[in-house]
């Protein structure tokens, strides 16, 4: 029989070969555990609501409807219960469809009027004041628009819920990038928490965050929305002075 004689260059391919195929498997194994801590924080996430809804619904069923207003009280709260799980639910959706690096629909799209019409529905959603600064009254952006869209209402959003005062949306464009930035006069964020604010499910304070109706995925959406658009999300505030989110997007 022929014998094997492996050459010395032909070892170092073979060594090359297999750190790369441990780098792929480590990336794998990254990957499952992040899977595997999604479905737990989300499991954890839903446990809450629906607890409150089963404590909620046991008590109806058992006492049955002797006192209406005690009643009535059980069933709003089943219904907000419910609304959050509705809320969160589309907000997982939402995630793995931003995750899963499906295609954008990009076309050219008129920021200016987007963020007016944006505007228009958070104001009298929320009945605040959100004043919208634009550089150009025409300035146009190649954009998934609903994905654009969502990643806009996600860090409004964020400035009604975690401030009183109004809200400045301004439109400004510099030789690389268009840029929407989003300035509050709330509570603001610890310096040291802002790198994991775009972390899934993280709350700078739980308790206050639940009370708002937020889920902690807002910004972790938005993050993905920019890399498909191969653009960035920035954050920086101080607290008790207000909070300034930028989003940009690369010019083509
Ligand atoms: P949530 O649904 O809880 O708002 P996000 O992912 O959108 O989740 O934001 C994560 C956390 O970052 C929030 O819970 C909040 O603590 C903090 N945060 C985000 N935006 C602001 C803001 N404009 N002002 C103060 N805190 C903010």
């Amino acid at each position: 029989p022929k014998k094997i004689v492996i050459q010395h260059d032909t070892k170092d391919e073979l060594q090359k070969m297999a750190v790369t195929f441990n780098r792929m498997i480590g990336r794998l194994e990254e990957n499952l555990e992040k899977q595997r801590q999604f479905i737990s924080d989300a499991s954890h996430e839903l446990k809450t609501p629906l607890t409150v809804i089963k404590s909620y619904a046991d008590h109806l069923l058992r006492r049955g409807i002797r006192n209406e207003a005690e009643a009535l009280e059980a069933i709003e709260t089943i219904h907000s219960e419910a609304t959050r799980i509705q809320k969160m639910t589309e907000r997982f959706l939402n995630l793995a469809d931003t995750e899963s690096g499906n295609h954008l629909d990009a076309k050219p799209i008129d920021l200016v009027i987007l963020c007016q019409n944006i505007i228009k529905q958070l104001k009298s959603a929320y009945k605040r004041e959100i004043n919208l600064y634009f550089a150009n009254p025409s300035i146009t952006v190649s954009a998934d628009e609903l994905k654009l869209k969502q990643a806009i209402i996600i860090i409004i959003d964020n400035a009604i819920k975690y401030s009183t005062n109004h809200i400045d949306v301004y439109l400004n464009e510099n030789e690389h990038n268009t840029i929407i930035k989003v300035k509050d006069y709330g509570i603001g964020i610890p310096e040291y928490e802002i790198k994991n604010i775009f972390e899934r499910f993280y709350r700078v304070d739980k308790a206050r965050s639940r009370e708002t109706g937020g889920t902690g995925l807002g910004l972790a959406i938005a993050k993905n929305i920019m890399k498909q658009h191969h653009g960035e999300i920035k954050i920086s505030s101080t607290e008790g002075v207000g909070t300034e989110a930028e989003l940009f997007l690369p010019k083509s």
